[in-house]
């Protein structure tokens, strides 16, 4: 009986693997650049899917560290990311970008028991 677990688990661990390879080769075709997210980002995929496109994250950083990305970034377009390059984020202890997200794009520091705004 021993063995037919070692087996399911060795299936369940090659099965994983290679949903994993599936989810990013998938990640890659439909978003071949990679943008860095402010801090409290969902995974790539999960982070389209519930971004909005609100641009609410953008304002509220106080050394505006977060853009928006061009129509030409096909499905991340509108989507913030950090252009550290120009600004590197602070790292607020508050996350306010975070804060102010209304889905779960953004929701680190909202899962740590910070108030929304
Ligand atoms: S943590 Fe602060 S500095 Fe960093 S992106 Fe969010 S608001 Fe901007
Ligand atoms: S506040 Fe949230 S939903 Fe709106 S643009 Fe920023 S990450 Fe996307």
């Amino acid at each position: 009986m021993e063995f037919r677990g070692d087996r399911r688990d060795a299936l369940k661990s090659v099965f994983e693997q290679w949903v994993q390879r599936v989810m990013e080769a998938t990640e890659q075709r439909m978003v071949p650049q990679r943008y860095l997210r402010p801090p409290g980002a969902l995974p790539e995929l999960g982070f389209l899917a519930a971004c909005t496109r609100c641009g609410d994250c953008i304002p509220v950083c106080p050394v505006r560290a977060i853009v928006r990305a061009p129509t030409e970034a096909g499905l991340a377009a509108g989507t913030p990311y950090l252009n550290v390059q120009v600004q590197a984020c602070i790292a607020c202890p508050d996350m306010p970008c975070a804060r102010v997200c209304p889905t779960e794009a953004l929701s680190a520091g909202v899962r740590e028991g910070l108030p929304r705004r």
